[in-house]
């Protein structure tokens, strides 16, 4: 009963409970399933290289975490990661160019405003961007340098420019934090931009708030760094969790939590109760109870939605903010081939970007050579796929052995994947041989990651939802509800805030 209780084995989960338990606190983590890591999942495959079922890469400029892995002896494990590349394909509307084409207007198929012209999706959605809150770019890139060149007294003093400029910004006459980030871009940019975007961004317009979604491209560098970990992402949630058992910590796994009552009613101590699963993760019928009076829930939105509470749990702005945020469904399809056969194209890494249901198509990622992420749907665009989701698995036993221990995809999605990816690259390339299908929009989750809704404020919300049970110690330790919704940074950066704010840790060592 006096020590900590810790909910959720993602990266959040297993960060909080080592820090507590580096610290000397007693703490338990109860685990639902029985692998460490949440949404990041890496699978190996046989012959080398990762399936990197969910986050697979780190901007460099996110320095607590960078500084979290050389802790954790993980530095070394970091490699480029390569994400757009000249010679990478944008197939849509039936044309297959690369992405330097974008340099000569006269091969897009799109009729662009005279502005628009020579602009990539990116560069589309930065100017629609500076339309709304103008100095965006400039203020964006000086920010930046300064937090790159570590001048912090810089930094916060062009942030708080961006800030001004950003809270005076209005989209027809309306304050920008009313308005959804369609919106903005259907104001700035000509209908055949916007479609433009639509169709070669890559991820679907999601239909979050615009004012936080801006923040989220202030905050993300103008020519970002990214890298991945050679031994595969779910090695810093595991290392976290060695330290933490390590530490004295004890996990239970196979423990789903189903409900919270304040124990006796009055006081701070919490009761709850878990739902004990067997090793395929279903439900056993069995009921164990704890009870404790410091708990940290590290859960995402629709887990956090499936807990039953008794009453005085939360407090009166519970249900609002936990539905502050909105989740955006994504699925990964990853194919082996025996062959590489986009090499023949010019394609050896990064992305190529298309309207064609693949959306997405990473070549060799995770360092693995026959390996294509060969389709990476977000938002609706994965809901087409919902037509594929039962049927026999692609070669079963031979995708158990390829992907070990990964979800098999149907043999009508692999076969219709496959199509497509042929249209898209305009070759007749032989049939892939394994598949390991994840679709994070599918019980027993609920969204791959968040997006904050229209007319929030934020920071408030964020900081309720951190402490959000009056008297009493039980927070929420996530990335839905921080600046950085929907990634690694997000989730640590909230668990060093309720370490701090309300569990009485000092700022980590190797963080100075
Ligand atoms: C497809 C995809 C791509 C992504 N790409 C990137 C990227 O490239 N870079 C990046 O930084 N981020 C990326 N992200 C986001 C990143 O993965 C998450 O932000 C981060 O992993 C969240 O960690 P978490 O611990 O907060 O939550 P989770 O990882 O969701 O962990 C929650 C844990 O709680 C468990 N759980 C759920 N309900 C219960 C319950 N009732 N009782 C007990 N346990 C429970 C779950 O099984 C899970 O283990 C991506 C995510 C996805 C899905």
């Amino acid at each position: 009963m006096g020590g900590v209780v810790v909910i959720g084995a993602g990266v959040g989960g297993c960060y909080t409970a080592f820090r507590l338990a580096v610290g000397s606190r007693e703490v338990t983590l109860y685990a639902s399933g029985h692998r460490v890591g949440g949404r990041i999942w890496s699978v190996p495959v046989r012959g080398g290289g990762w399936a990197e079922l969910g986050a697979m890469r780190l901007n460099t400029e996110a320095a607590p975490v960078m500084a979290l892995l050389k802790h954790l002896g993980l530095a070394g494990a970091l490699v480029p990661f390569s994400f757009g590349r000249p010679e990478n394909v944008v197939r849509t509307r039936g044309v297959l160019l690369r992405q330097r084409d974008f340099a000569h207007p006269t091969r897009i198929p799109y009729r662009l405003g005279k502005r628009e012209r020579g602009s990539n999706a990116d560069e589309l959605t930065l100017l629609a961007v500076e339309s709304v809150v103008p100095g965006f770019g400039r203020l964006r890139e000086e920010y930046h340098r300064a937090v790159r060149e570590g001048r912090d007294a810089d930094a916060a003093s062009v942030r708080a420019r961006y800030r001004s400029a950003h809270g005076a910004a209005l989209v027809q006459g309306e304050p920008l934090v009313e308005v959804s980030w369609p919106r903005v871009l259907a104001s700035a940019l000509s209908p055949e931009a916007l479609r433009l975007v639509a169709d070669t961004d890559g991820y679907d317009l999601h239909p979050g708030g615009a004012a936080a979604w801006i923040d989220v491209l202030f905050r993300t560098p103008p020519r970002a760094r990214y890298v991945t970990l050679s031994c595969g992402m779910e090695a810093l949630p595991r290392a976290l969790h060695t330290r933490f058992e390590e530490a004295g910590g004890r996990t239970r796994r196979g423990r789903r939590l189903c409900r919270i009552d304040r124990a006796g009613g009055t006081g701070g101590t919490y009761e709850l109760t878990f739902a004990v699963e067997d090793q395929a993760g279903r439900d056993t019928g069995r009921r164990e109870r704890v009870r404790a009076r410091t708990v940290v829930l590290a859960l995402p939105q629709g887990a956090l939605r499936r807990i039953e509470t008794g009453p005085g749990v939360f407090g009166p702005s519970w249900a609002e903010d936990l539905e502050a945020v909105e989740p955006v469904r994504a699925a990964k399809l990853f194919l082996a081939y025996d062959e590489p056969w986009w090499r023949a194209c010019g394609l050896r890494a990064g992305r190529s970007t298309t309207d064609l249901g693949l959306r997405q198509v990473w070549y060799e990622p995770g360092g693995a050579s026959r390996l294509l992420l060969a389709a990476y749907p977000t938002g609706p665009s994965a809901s087409l796929w919902d037509r594929f989701g039962t049927g026999p698995a692609l070669g079963e036993p031979a995708s158990g052995a390829m992907f070990d221990g990964g979800p098999p995809a149907t043999a009508a999605a692999v076969a219709h994947a496959h199509r497509l990816l042929c249209r898209m690259h305009g070759v007749q390339a032989p049939p892939p041989v394994a598949a390991c299908w994840q679709d994070w929009g599918r019980h027993p989750h609920s969204g791959a990651w968040h997006v904050w809704r229209t007319g929030r404020d934020t920071e408030r919300v964020a900081a309720r939802m951190r402490a959000p049970s009056p008297g009493g110690s039980l927070h929420v330790v996530s990335d839905c509800w921080t600046e950085d919704p929907g990634s690694v940074p997000g989730a640590l950066g909230c668990a060093e805030q309720v370490l701090q704010a309300h569990l009485g840790l000092s700022p980590p060592p190797w963080s100075s």
